[in-house]
């Protein structure tokens, strides 16, 4: 198959914004992909060349683009840079490039998807001594080869700037309505196996039977079931049926661990593989994880003096680590709190349970200095449930996890059967959407940004107020570098940045205000913290904020 019927695809999803036309294009698409590409193609609509959870990537930046774009085209790599100043859009100025290609080889091959896709991953595998001039020649031949729409294209792939607007719902759809097979069960093999590729290659061979047949499996991530809030203890022990699991809620980051004989993946809560940032919690886990093969998953704590909890961040700077990471493992000293096993030698859990899930994991882990079963009381009484979660503020943590007992593992679900309980008016997370540019001093820097909620049901993101305060001029710098390229829209010192950034903003109080379309805006917000580890859906939801908003009037009314 042709890129350039790739490159097609782009180009007319570029050009609508609506979401049913979208999603005939790649239905379409993917009816008339051949098998042997239905692994691949999937990730190449959504502009990505593996999983975000597969450990390769290109490591290409766009330096080393715009060298092979000029070894391919002749065009000197200053004038491709100084294009883009034009052109706003690197993917544009490579076109322009090979538009002005002098002459084209005598021996110029049409591109094919598979030939694409192979020097894709021979760039990611390149590795080593020479590796950057390996990649450079093996882009530089891509591009020799390709028409203008087609460099555009592999530039924004290559640099991961594609903006088609197909996300991860809109896929789900439109594999279905390729193949005739039910989105629930499109959806629910995604979620067991985060794996559009493998889930877009069962539905056409093997139609809804082979999905609802798709189990977890060892080396592909699941997406987490996730909780919902409780008031307080004693609303949430009704909620579980009068008897619950109560655990510690751990402050750190989530992590799934994969162990297959002596190999172990572990994936963060986005699903991105972050093993090797880690080793000794790798090492710690081949001790302490019995069977052959398991995937449990757990709290990664950074621990200070004493054993205290430190806050998470520390857990993400150990996470974004490629360097120096001996010394890492002294400076932020890791624990991890396991709370739940999923797989354990050829048998899937998540429909088994929680109490035997728990029993199950007592006995295959021995617990060692860095990994621990998270504490556990399984309770009818709210006052010693009430005691528990005090204890745990005390401790530093955040607070409880109460879980239902007979309750089964619902990827990706955030239902009532695991609820939280913490001290209410917590913080927000919510995502960029706007900001402005500063006056004197600041002029040439961003501040005071517009940040929203997720509301599912539309998937836009609206707003709920503006932060201005707690930023450092370091922070400043910072975020104008990270969102600068986000700019979607100019207007005056306005600007439109498209929703990719979430923040920690923490607030006086929620206000009901028909200055934003939620309806809601944030008295005082403050910034606190990025959230790396999450994504824009991530963010806190719209729903959230209500039900926050009731919280709050609640707790007026009691005092
Ligand atoms: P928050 O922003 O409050 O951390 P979240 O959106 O990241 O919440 P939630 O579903 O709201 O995720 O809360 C569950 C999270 O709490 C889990 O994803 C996990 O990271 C963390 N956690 C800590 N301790 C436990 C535990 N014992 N059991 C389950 N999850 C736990």
């Amino acid at each position: 198959m042709k890129y350039a019927e790739l490159a097609d695809l782009y180009r007319r999803l570029e050009k609508t914004t609506l979401k049913t036309l979208k999603t005939k294009f790649v239905s379409d698409f993917l009816k008339k992909a051949p098998d042997e590409l239905l692994d691949i193609i999937p990730y190449l609509i959504l502009g990505k060349v593996f999983p975000d959870w597969d450990e390769r990537e290109l490591g290409v930046g766009e330096k080393l683009l715009i060298k092979a774009v000029s070894m391919a085209t002749g065009v000197p790599e200053r004038e491709i840079e100084n294009s883009v100043r034009d052109t706003g859009d690197l993917g544009e100025s490579v076109a322009l490039a090979l538009e002005k290609k002098k002459q084209k080889s005598f021996f110029s091959q049409p591109l094919t998807i598979k030939r694409v896709y192979n020097t894709f991953v021979k760039i990611a595998e390149a590795s080593g001594q020479g590796s950057q001039d390996r990649k450079l020649k093996y882009l530089a031949n891509l591009f020799m080869d390709a028409q203008p729409e087609e460099g555009k294209y592999l530039a924004r792939t290559v640099l991961g700037t594609m903006r088609t607007g197909v996300a991860e719902g809109l896929m789900r759809d439109a594999i279905a309505s390729a193949f005739g097979v039910k989105a629930e069960l499109v959806e629910r093999a995604y979620m067991l196996t985060s794996d559009f590729g493998y889930v877009a290659r069962v539905a056409k061979l093997k139609g809804n039977e082979g999905l609802s047949k798709v189990r977890i499996q060892v080396g592909k991530p699941i997406r987490p079931m996730l909780a919902q809030n409780a008031a307080n203890v004693k609303e949430a022990l009704v909620e579980m049926g009068g008897k619950a699991a109560f655990e510690i809620k751990y402050d750190g980051a989530r992590v799934q661990v994969h162990k297959d004989g002596d190999r172990v993946v572990i994936y963060s809560r986005r699903l991105e593989n972050v093993t090797k940032s880690i080793p000794e919690v790798v090492d710690a886990v081949l001790e302490s994880v019995k069977p052959e093969k398991a995937i449990v998953e757990g709290e990664l704590v950074a621990v200070g003096e004493g054993g205290k909890p430190r806050p998470f961040q520390y857990v993400l700077r150990r996470f974004r680590r490629k360097y120096n990471i001996e010394e890492m493992i002294e400076k932020i000293p890791l624990e991890l709190n396991l709370f739940d096993v999923l797989y354990v030698d050829g048998d899937g859990m998540i429909d088994t349970p929680f109490s035997e899930r728990r029993k199950k994991l007592e006995e295959i882990i021995s617990q060692n200095e860095r990994i621990r079963l998270a504490e556990q009381l399984v309770t009818t009484s709210a006052d010693e449930a009430e005691e528990f979660y005090q204890r745990a503020l005390e401790l530093g943590h955040e607070g409880l996890m109460a879980k239902r007992l007979d309750s089964v593992y619902e990827p990706g679900n955030r239902g009532k059967k695991w609820l939280k309980i913490k001290p209410t008016m917590e913080d927000l997370d919510l995502v960029i959407i706007g900001a402005e540019w500063g006056e004197g001093r600041r002029a040439h820097l961003l501040g005071s940004f517009l940040v929203a909620a997720f509301d599912p049901h539309s998937g836009q993101f609206v707003p709920v107020g503006k932060v201005g305060s707690g930023f450092t001029d370091e922070d400043l710098a910072e975020f104008t570098k990270m969102l600068k390229p986000l700019i979607v829209r100019e207007e005056g010192k306005y600007v439109e940045i498209e929703p990719k950034v979430v923040i920690q903003v923490t607030y006086q109080e929620i206000q009901k205000s028909p200055k934003y379309e939620s309806g809601f805006a944030l008295r005082f917000p403050r910034y606190v913290a990025l959230r790396e580890d999450k994504s824009p859906e991530e963010a806190d939801t719209i729903e959230r904020i209500a039900q926050l908003y009731e919280f709050q009037e609640r707790f007026k009314a009691k005092r």
